[in-house]
């Protein structure tokens, strides 16, 4: 078994939000029972949780998988979009983990394993629990947790703080492996109450109502979820560690959606594809091509058969058995159904082959078809660039950047392709602004003075680099005097 990531996090949340909260810092503190929202304004609510998703994006269980992310939010926006409080800006992640989890820090930042959406049985299923997640969010639950951890714990808190926040300008300081143990102890403190549970699955069930998801998805999963609990004494699986669920919680979902009309909810198209992706990554690759062809054999699968092509001929891909994989594919085609995924996968496919002009005509049309999807847009880009058309992929990046200027993945391709033009101060420029985006300031810091001494820039490029340069020193300033309060 691998160390559990969870606590760490939902630790890191409370810990950062302390050393930037001298409220919370004071001796006097608030009661206990309030919304602790005066004590964390939502701006930094919202830059805990960009510093939270900054350590989680480094760490190894990080999926980075643009098409899952994308559908992970499309849902939470549609959930949070039912939600009382006006404009919730929700960011939606996977971890690549067995464990049965989910989990929600401050600032709207949500994270999903990849085991939960693979054990949920229905999307209303899977949209029960980010809707009680979003919940958690929506009602400052961790903001008033923090409170009630009490003041023995403000100290080390703030002590970890340190230990985070240093760790951040220097990436290769890691967290000792002390520091981690205490901030599992923290943790421990740090559970959602009852009360937080309770509210989190009211308000869960009403976002999934007007949602239009089939509210009994949330009783049939959390039934399973305690049931999965249960054949693991000691070693409790993280989701019912930090939402404890409880036979007394189980009813109360029962007695609130007693009585509602029978919902029939179909599952998404996306829904299906998105977890037949994740299941062809599971396990050994011939053990995947065998689930979904024994699917097929048997006609055991219950939504659409697409998604199950989808999840073979990715299970071949991922086998290396292209021929395989394109033959999956040509069944998809002669279904007639559409979905980016399946371009972006027959992308993938002539890239395997060293096709990538191959990959370019196909990605230009999903592009053409699909230009929101973040996942055809990176593709695109990788393939042009491997086909040696640089020109075309800046041309795509300065485009795409106009209205994803606070996408770091987006500079960094910028950043290579600029690279491939060779025009150094540009590609320095465009590196130190996809290292600021991911909170490495010291990083972005170095990648300006090497756009400094490039020398292959215009006079208004070099002046851009130094604004960027001084506005980027004085943040670094900030942040350290932060990092020193306690
Ligand atoms: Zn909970």
């Amino acid at each position: 078994m691998k160390p559990r990531l969870l606590p760490l996090y939902l630790f890191l949340a409370c810990a950062l939000s302390t050393a930037l909260t001298p409220a919370v810092l004071a001796n006097e503190l608030p009661d206990l029972g309030d919304v602790a929202q005066a004590d964390m304004s939502p701006a930094l609510e919202k830059r805990i949780g960009e510093q939270v998703l900054n350590e989680i994006r480094r760490d190894p269980a990080w999926l980075g998988d643009a098409e899952v992310n994308a559908y992970l939010l499309r849902l939470g926006n549609r959930l949070a979009a039912q939600s009382d409080e006006a404009r919730l800006n929700v960011e939606l992640f996977a971890l690549r983990d067995p464990m049965l989890n989910a989990f929600a820090v401050p600032g709207g930042v949500i994270g999903v394993h990849t085991g939960l959406i693979l054990a949920a049985e229905s999307e209303s299923e899977l949209a029960s629990v980010m809707a009680h997640e979003i919940s958690h969010v929506t009602q400052h639950h961790q903001a008033r947790m923090i409170n009630k951890a009490g003041q023995g714990q403000i100290a080390s808190i703030a002590a970890l703080v340190v230990a985070v926040l240093a760790a951040q300008s220097n990436p290769d300081l890691a967290i000792g492996a002390a520091t981690a143990g205490q901030a599992v102890n923290i943790q421990n403190q740090l559970n959602y109450t009852r009360d937080f549970e309770r509210e989190a699955d009211r308000l869960g069930l009403s976002l999934l109502e007007r949602a239009g998801f089939d509210v009994r998805g949330m009783e049939s999963f959390f039934e399973r979820l305690q049931k999965y609990g249960r054949l693991y004494d000691n070693n409790t699986p993280g989701y019912l560690r930090t939402h404890p669920l409880t036979t007394e919680r189980l009813a109360d979902i029962g007695n609130r959606i007693q009585g509602r009309p029978y919902k029939q909810v179909a599952d998404s198209l996306e829904f299906q594809l998105i977890r037949a992706k994740l299941r062809a990554q599971e396990g050994a690759a011939q053990d995947a091509i065998i689930y979904f062809d024994t699917q097929l054999k048997n006609k055991t699968y219950t939504g659409n058969v697409a998604a199950v092509h989808y999840g073979l001929s990715q299970s071949y891909l991922r086998a290396g058995n292209l021929v395989m994989a394109e033959k999956s594919l040509a069944t998809i085609r002669q279904l007639k159904v559409e979905s980016s995924l399946f371009l972006t996968l027959a992308a993938a496919l002539r890239m395997k082959q060293n096709d990538a002009p191959g990959a370019v005509a196909i990605l230009r049309k999903a592009y053409v078809s699909y230009p929101k999807e973040r996942a055809v847009v990176y593709a695109l880009v990788d393939a042009l660039l491997a086909s040696g058309q640089a020109k075309e992929a800046l041309r795509i990046t300065e485009d795409d950047l106009l209205s994803h200027s606070s996408d770091a993945n987006a500079h960094t391709l910028q950043a290579k392709t600029y690279a491939m033009l060779g025009r150094r101060l540009q590609q320095h420029r465009a590196q130190a602004e996809a290292y600021a985006l991911s909170g490495r300031l010291g990083e972005a810091i170095s990648q300006l003075e090497f756009a400094q001494k490039a020398g292959d820039g215009s006079f208004y490029e070099q002046s851009q680099v130094d604004a960027r340069l001084r506005e980027f020193r004085a943040r670094l300033e900030e942040e350290k005097k932060l990092a020193k309060i306690n």
